[in-house]
């Protein structure tokens, strides 16, 4: 018997999940297209001086696209509250090393209980 709560609950941070996972994507498939047309527009704007700005906004998108990935990557199951994407140990050693731990942010269901993205 299912809980109606306890279901949307679920359903909830299933649909937290795959609006994170979609805007880390967004963004990875984003960054040449949008970093080209940002750099043209201030070309057009500012002639030769636009680097001095389209190189910033290429770092702040880059630093943008990284925080999104960690939160991403350490994102919690809303089923058993490991995270979602990547496989953790008990038998490790309590250091994190994403290699050896295993699990990929392409993952669509949870890598400890299987709960489906
Ligand atoms: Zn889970």
């Amino acid at each position: 018997m299912n809980d109606p709560g306890t279901d949307s609950q679920l359903e909830a941070g299933r649909r937290k999940l795959r609006l994170r996972k979609r805007w880390v994507f967004g963004l990875w498939l984003g960054f040449i297209p949008v970093n080209i047309a940002v750099h043209l527009g201030l070309k057009a704007l500012f002639g030769a001086g636009s680097q001095a700005l389209s190189v910033p906004f290429s770092l702040v998108y880059l630093l943008t696209f990284g925080v999104a990935g960690l939160l991403l990557s350490g994102a919690p199951c809303p089923r058993c509250q490991e995270p979602f994407f990547i496989r953790t140990s008990p038998n490790l050693t309590g250091s994190f090393r994403l290699w050896e731990q295993g699990g990929s942010l392409l993952a669509v269901r949870c890598v400890h209980c299987a709960l489906p993205l």
